[in-house]
């Protein structure tokens, strides 16, 4: 029987890299989906990922089986209250996003002893960079079911490694953008989409959105809350 790997799939870059890299290896990857809220993107990144796993069928690369995707609302799993202590206490020291709480939810519910998120290094601060495999509370609570397997790669490593591989028009299909217009294209604010710009992946985004990037306002709003994390827990508390 082959390996098995539990992986946060989100039809994105990042984690369609892995999905890819794993299953290359020999590696039978289970992907896992949790429907976000607040954002507008779900049926965008479902169907990327419809698009990727029947381009991956039948390439003779693949040596991996990619298994059905579990997805997920959050209603479906519960949320333990030493999770969220946990987090709030995190929050105390630094701003984390909620999405790690949620997966550290899932895998309790879901008995995951380990899922790979596929977060890389542009897009994770020095604190996560320190802190994300420290074996201390609260920290431990959080993450002690989170693999980060990328966390040392860019997005244009992952690039070159698809050119060499043949799978950049795989990759390709993945879906970045967390809240695309109404016409179905990437917004150029949100911040999968200004990651494409300062990665200079801007070519994947059309005019309109290289314009509303350079207009935009909310994401200093964000990174005001990551400065203030008190100010962060308040919010989030009230809730
Ligand atoms: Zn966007």
């Amino acid at each position: 029987m082959s390996k098995k790997f539990d992986v946060l799939w989100t039809g994105g870059w990042d984690s369609t890299f892995r999905v890819i890299q794993l299953l290359l290896q020999g590696v039978d990857v289970k992907p896992h989906y949790i429907c976000d809220p607040g954002r507008d993107s779900t049926t965008f990144e479902i169907s990327a990922m419809h698009q990727i796993r029947n381009q991956l069928k039948n390439n003779p690369k693949v040596k991996g089986n990619l298994l059905p995707v579990n997805i997920v609302k959050f209603s479906d799993f519960e949320k333990y209250k030493d999770i969220e202590e946990a987090y709030i206490d995190l929050m105390k020291q630094h701003y984390l996003g909620e999405q790690y709480k949620w997966i550290a939810d899932y895998c309790r519910h879901k008995n995951i002893e380990s899922i790979d998120l596929s977060i890389v290094s542009v897009n994770s601060d020095h604190f996560f960079q320190q802190n994300y495999a420290r074996k201390d509370y609260p920290f431990s609570v959080i993450f002690k079911n989170l693999n980060f397997p990328l966390i040392n790669m860019s997005k244009n490593d992952m690039r070159e490694w698809c050119v060499d591989n043949g799978f950049l028009p795989v990759i390709e299909s993945s879906w970045f953008c967390h809240s695309p217009t109404r016409s179905g294209k990437p917004c150029g604010t949100c911040s999968p989409c200004i990651v494409a710009m300062a990665e200079g992946m801007g070519y994947r985004l059309p005019t309109k959105a290289k314009v509303r990037y350079h207009f935009r306002i909310l994401p200093r709003l964000k990174n005001f809350l990551k400065n203030h994390p008190r100010f962060y827990v308040y919010l989030f508390k009230l809730k």
